[in-house]
């Protein structure tokens, strides 16, 4: 599966999830803050209803004093003169005043209001029949009355306590106490619920909201219509419906109204009074119960919501720690097999030079003995070869010699004699020139004047160049110039050089060596070079190997290179050979300087 897809469906559940929790969430909430607001309203309610006791408890026993008044009862019986009955109404009208009733008035057995507090107003209660009222009637029959209704010549709702007058054990008239609930009401204005009380068919007769008295909790039968005209409680042409639904609940009430009135919620405790036969509500919005629970639900919401954060936070970091971990372990496992990997590829490699210096010592051990056994084989060639041919003809000429004496020829046989002197000679420069390349050299290396031994050189040679009708031209060196080496040695070598190169221009017209000195910086070069016929290509590796040589029998031993070469190296420098583009061969003897700073100097 892509995992785009994957995404979108994780994040799909998590959002069902949260709008889950969220849904029960504020469920939860609101159930709690509905129960929260009934204990409140409980509280509020039992409070108000105890006022509402207690405002009925106050004029409750005002009726049954009145009632037993010797003034009252002889209005009632007849003995009363005018001027009783103006003092009747002034006291009514004083206690009214004194114990804050609205009216407190006298009605004879046919229901006549003939005394009255209020006999000194307008709207005075005196020759108004009340047989319709309750509070009348059940007086009469020799009981307390008691009744609320709006009242018929005040136009205020009142509420009221009756109590027959009694004569020789018969109600003989009805004092009757009015008090109005406006007052009552305005208390409620210190709650911050809504209050209503209704009588039994639901009609509001108090409330905290002027705009819902005497409407009506529930739909109205014409039944109840008729039944509520006909006591005249109150203007059956001003009850109205409230336009609301009221549900009740095991748990709990409501007022729901109606959409066209705003559609408010509201959650209903109510408490019957017994002493008045109303039901006291209070009233609470829902809206704002939602409110909290939403406010609640948020605030759970974002502490959740921070806890899951905090969580993911922590465990993407405990998460990242441990891979950075497993990465470091990872990478040191990986080091540690390199280490091991090239350990063991070194132990091998180590192995396999130490094989291969073994391999290598041998085989070198193996050519320098064959080089060991090819030099004494060639030397033993060469030595035969040279030392045979003078010694078979010293045989010859010591044959010869004794022939001649045979003969009284002695003076064939002294020749013969000093031909054999001269052999022998001969033999004994070969024997010296093998000396000369075995033995090692007594003179020790040290600073040489390059001018001191070219002349000797020079002097040396007068001899061969006389005989050769040759000429040695020798480049001017300044007299300090030194070079290391040892005197002795290196004017051999020279000689050698300027030796082989007159051998070189043998039978040419003006033969000439050059020796020229190339003084640099850090060495001497000293070229000796002849006109002669040059070296061949073919024989230029090997004119430096010890008894090479072309020369023919008697002339060449083929060890002067060899030695030469031998002896540079001793002194640190090297000899080299190359042929003349114009024609020769130029030799090079290389000769190291010595290091000429200051304290040498000194
Ligand atoms: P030898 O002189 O006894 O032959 P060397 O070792 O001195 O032995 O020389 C070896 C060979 O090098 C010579 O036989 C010759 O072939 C070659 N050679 C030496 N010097 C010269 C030269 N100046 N010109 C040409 N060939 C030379």
């Amino acid at each position: 599966m892509p995992s785009y897809v994957v995404r979108f469906t994780l994040l799909l559940a998590a959002l069902i999830v949260l709008g889950g929790s969220a849904l029960v969430g504020l469920a939860v909430a609101e159930r709690y803050y509905v129960r929260q607001t009934n204990i409140q309203s409980d509280a509020t309610l039992r409070l108000a209803a105890s006022g509402l006791s207690g405002a009925l408890q106050k004029f409750e026993s005002v009726p049954k004093l009145l009632a037993d008044h010797p003034s009252v009862r002889s209005l009632l019986d007849g003995s009363a003169t005018a001027s009783d009955l103006d003092a009747l109404n002034e006291k009514l009208k004083s206690v009214a005043s004194e114990v804050g009733a609205s009216d407190i008035y006298v009605l004879n057995a046919t229901g006549l209001a003939i005394a009255a507090s209020n006999f000194d107003k307008e709207t005075t209660f005196i020759g108004n029949y009340y047989t319709f009222r309750p509070y009348y009637s059940d007086a009469m029959q020799g009981n307390q009355g008691r009744y609320y209704a709006l009242g018929t010549s005040s136009q205020k709702r009142g509420f009221y306590f009756s109590e027959p007058v009694m004569l020789d054990g018969s109600p003989i008239g009805v004092l009757a106490v009015k008090f109005t609930v406006d007052e009552l009401e305005l208390k409620w204005n210190g709650f911050n619920h809504d209050l209503i009380v209704t009588d039994p068919d639901g009609i509001i007769f108090m409330s905290s909201r002027s705009d819902w008295l005497f409407s009506a909790i529930n739909p109205l039968s014409h039944e109840t219509l008729s039944r509520l005209r006909d006591s005249k409680r109150y203007p059956v042409d001003q009850l109205t419906s409230l336009g609301a639904t009221y549900t009740e609940g095991t748990n709990e009430a409501r007022l729901t109204f109606s959409q066209d009135l705003g559609g408010a919620e509201y959650l209903v405790r109510s408490q019957f009074m017994p002493e008045a036969n109303w039901t006291l509500h209070i009233l609470t919005d829902r809206s704002l119960v939602f409110r909290q629970s939403v406010q609640a639900t948020l605030i759970a919401g974002l502490i959740v919501l921070l806890i899951t954060i905090l969580t993911i936070a922590l465990l993407a970091w405990r998460s990242r720690q441990a891979q950075h971990i497993r990465e470091q372990e990872e990478a040191k496992l990986l080091l540690e097999e390199r280490v091991a990997e090239r350990t063991s590829d070194l132990q091998r490699e180590i192995g396999e030079r130490i094989q291969a210096e073994r391999d290598l010592r041998k085989a070198q051990n193996e050519l320098v003995q064959a080089g060991k056994l090819a030099a004494l084989g060639q030397m033993s060639a060469a030595l035969s070869h040279e030392l045979n041919q003078p010694l078979s003809a010293v045989k010859s000429y010591a044959d010869n010699a004794g022939a001649f004496l045979d003969r009284n020829r002695p003076d064939d046989a002294k020749a013969n004699l000093s031909h054999i002197s001269a052999l022998t000679d001969r033999m004994a420069q070969i024997s010296n020139s093998l000396r000369n390349f075995a033995r090692k050299p007594r003179e020790q290396i040290g600073l040489v004047s390059l001018a001191a031994v070219l002349k000797d050189v020079e002097q040396i040679m007068v001899g061969r160049l006389t005989e050769t009708k040759a000429t040695l031209r020798v480049s001017p060196v300044v007299s300090d110039l030194t070079v290391i080496g040892g005197h002795v040695r290196l004017q051999q070598v020279l000689v050698n050089l300027v030796n082989n190169a007159l051998d070189a221009m043998e039978g040419q017209p003006d033969p000439t060596v050059e020796i020229t000195v190339i003084d640099t910086a850090e060495q001497v070069d000293i070229r000796v070079k002849d006109h002669g016929r040059g070296i061949d290509d073919d024989i230029f590796e090997q004119i430096f190997d010890p008894f090479f040589t072309t020369k023919g029998v008697n002339q060449g031993l083929g060890l002067g290179l060899s030695i030469s070469f031998n002896i540079l190296r001793d002194f640190g420098g090297n000899l080299s050979a190359t042929n003349n583009p114009e024609g020769g061969a130029v030799f090079i003897a290389t000769l190291v300087k010595p290091i000429m700073d200051q304290e040498a100097a000194e």
